[in-house]
C-alpha cells in the first residue's frame, strides 16, 4: 500500500469536495483529512475549515497538474486592459469584453 501524502489544505470542505471530484476524475485517490472532525450530523460544514487532501506518494505529481489547472480554470483574474478583477468563471472581462491570454 502507497503512502498518502497532503497535497493540499483547502479552506473548506466545499472546495475540498471540488478538487476531490476534479482528482477522482484523473484517476487519483484522494483521502480527506479534517472532514471527519465535523462528521456525524450529515451536513456539510460550511464555515472555513480546512480539509486536507491526501493522495498517494506516486500520484502526486499528477495530482498537483490537475491541482494546478483547477486553480488556474477557477482563480480570479485580472483583465489586461482595464485592470478589473473578474471571477474565474468568466472568459472575457465583464466590463470590457476583453478576452485574456493564457
Ligand atoms: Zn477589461
Amino acid at each position: 500500500m502507497d503512502s498518502f501524502v497532503e497535497l493540499y489544505r483547502a479552506s473548506n470542505a466545499l472546495e475540498a469536495h471540488a478538487l476531490k471530484g476534479a482528482l477522482e476524475q484523473q484517476g487519483v485517490m484522494v483521502r480527506l483529512l479534517g472532514e471527519a472532525l465535523a462528521g456525524g450530523t450529515g451536513e456539510l460544514p460550511m464555515d472555513s475549515q480546512e480539509v486536507g487532501l491526501l493522495v498517494q506518494r506516486r500520484h502526486l505529481e499528477q495530482a498537483n497538474k490537475v491541482l494546478k489547472e483547477y486553480h488556474q480554470s477557477k482563480a480570479p483574474w485580472q483583465c489586461p486592459s482595464c485592470g478589473e478583477q473578474n471571477d474565474g468563471h468568466f472568459e472575457t472581462c465583464w466590463r470590457c469584453g476583453c478576452v485574456p491570454e493564457h
